[in-house]
């Protein structure tokens, strides 16, 4: 038994919503299990939040919201309360990245090194923002004075998905708490333990009671939240299908705002001429088989010049076979589980369905035998070759440590078409020692994020969003997420 296996097993789990930033009794008598996937056992039962819990949230949510308790304090304090909500975090890491591991299976040196900090500098990164965002004054004439200011929006919902639990609910914490908002986020049903601990935390760290709400539960409570008439904006991440129900439901309501970040399909492209072929193909199997490869802008597609392919796929599978998938709770862990049952017979079912599609699983594709741990959703890191352009494995997002290979002649342009050739649009990567053909190719590429000879780098000063079906209405990241939380307000001044 390592410290972490001892760790984990005296941990308290939280097991109630936390609404308004105080752990309370749910409404709802209808519980879910939030399973660990490490090895299939039951962590805990957990409300499934009804319509009357949603109701209880909104209305706590909008009473803080409407006496200003927070909107209106000075900018530069809502910012000193998220740094020390950031600080508060950070002296919890280890819990928050433990809660984080047991929920979804990460590894527990990704969840110490990436998920927990993580989250600490989203919110203190808006924290230190919400003094530096400025008004505008109109160019009118010399009869007027207008300015154009931002508001908040008021009562927003964020509904988050389970592949990085923290760090996406702090992408939309940061910006929605720091522009004046109360909140209340819908976690996944796989993953609600570590976000229910932070908004626990919120109230130590001197968040006003009533700002901040966590509301576990399934896709109905998800769904009470995008059809109550009194949430006035929707932050969504999540898969395609899930974000058009949202949408719906904002539409047949009371035209909340709506943002959604949502599914893709990412491609990787390669020309011959790239750089360091071995560096790049380690850097392309990272970028898909991190996270168990259930990252929404992984790049999962390699669209490679067939005269090069084999070098790459040689060097990927080299990278692949070290990855062995392990124990979560092991320190030495670089792939742990896949985050559901549920999940990992999602993507076998793409893998099993390939050989028919004319496609060639020519790497991994199994579940290790023996098992890191019995009873745990473990899948080897996959590898799938000459998939023809209308197979499922090429257009659909598979959302596990499968990359699927599509070889080109070397023309840019057939780069550019197989690159741009699904429904999605969140990430692309081009490879090339040619910086012309890089430009080219990156302003080709119809996506959120273009990484030129790299992929998967970068900070909280970029927005993160896509294109097409990857969703829209805002960003997350950078200040331009504060847009998504705010209404833009002129007040006209006759002189
Ligand atoms: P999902 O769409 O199944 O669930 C996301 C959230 O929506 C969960 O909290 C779920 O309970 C809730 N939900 C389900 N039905 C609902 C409904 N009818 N109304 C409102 N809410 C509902 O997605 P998932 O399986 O949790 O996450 C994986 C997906 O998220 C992938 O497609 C991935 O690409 C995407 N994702 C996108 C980004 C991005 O920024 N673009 C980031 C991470 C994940």
């Amino acid at each position: 038994m390592t410290t972490w296996h001892q760790r984990a097993a005296d941990l308290r789990l939280p097991t109630r919503p936390v609404l308004g930033g105080r752990p309370v009794e749910p409404l709802t008598d209808a519980t879910f299990s939030t399973v660990n996937p490490r090895d299939g056992s039951v962590l805990t039962q957990l409300p499934a939040c009804g319509a009357d819990d949603v109701d209880r949230a909104v209305g706590l949510a909008r009473a803080a919201f409407e006496d200003g308790r927070w909107r209106d304090l000075a900018p530069a304090e809502r910012g000193r309360i998220l740094r020390r909500f950031a600080e508060v975090v950070e002296a919890h890491a280890d819990e928050l990245a433990l809660l984080e591991t047991l929920d979804t299976g990460k590894p527990i040196g990704d969840t110490t090194a990436v998920d927990a900090p993580g989250a600490a500098n989203n919110l203190r990164w808006y924290g230190e923002a919400a003094d530096k965002v400025y008004g505008e004054v109109a160019p009118t004439g010399p009869d007027a004075l207008a300015t154009i200011t931002r508001e908040p929006v008021g009562v927003v919902a964020a509904i988050v998905p389970w592949n990085y639990p923290m760090i996406i609910a702090t992408w939309k914490l940061g910006p929605a708490l720091a522009a004046g908002n109360s909140v209340i986020v819908k976690p996944a049903e796989q993953s609600p333990l570590a976000t229910l601990r932070l908004a626990e935390l919120a109230l130590e760290a001197g968040l006003p009671e009533g700002v901040l709400s966590v509301l576990p539960g399934e896709g109905a409570t998800g769904a009470a939240l995008a059809e109550h008439p009194d949430v006035d904006k929707i932050t969504f991440t999540g898969s395609t299908a899930t974000g058009r129900k949202v949408l719906a439901a904002a539409a047949g309501s009371n035209l909340k705002g709506v943002s959604l970040e949502l599914g893709g399909k990412s491609p990787q492209v390669v020309l011959a001429d790239a750089p360091d072929l071995d560096a790049a193909a380690e850097t392309i199997a990272w970028g898909i088989f991190y996270n168990q490869g259930q990252t929404c802008h992984a790049g999962s597609r390699l669209v490679v010049d067939d005269r090069v392919a084999d070098q790459v796929l040689a060097k990927i599978a080299e990278v692949a076979r070290e990855l062995t998938p392990g124990d979560p709770l092991d320190g030495d862990t670089q792939l742990g589980a896949l985050v559901s049952a549920e999940q990992l017979s999602r993507v076998t079912g793409y893998l099993d369905a390939a050989a028919g599609q004319g496609a060639e699983v020519v790497l991994g594709g199994g579940v290790p035998d023996p098992s890191p741990v019995a009873d745990g959703c473990y899948l080897e890191p996959t590898v799938i070759d000459r998939a023809p352009e209308d197979a499922a494995v090429v257009r659909e997002e598979i959302f596990g440590p499968v990359l699927v290979v599509q070889r080109f002649d070397g023309s840019e342009s057939e780069a550019v078409r197989l690159a741009n050739a699904t429904e999605y649009g969140l990430a692309g990567a081009v490879w090339t020692a040619d910086h012309g053909r890089a430009e080219r190719i990156a302003a080709g590429i119809r996506a959120g994020v273009v990484y030129v000879n790299c992929f998967d780098v970068g900070d909280l000063t970029v927005p993160h969003g896509g294109f097409k079906a990857s969703g829209f209405g805002g960003r997350d990241k950078s200040l331009h997420a504060i847009e998504q939380y705010t209404e833009l307000k002129t007040t006209w001044r006759q002189r």
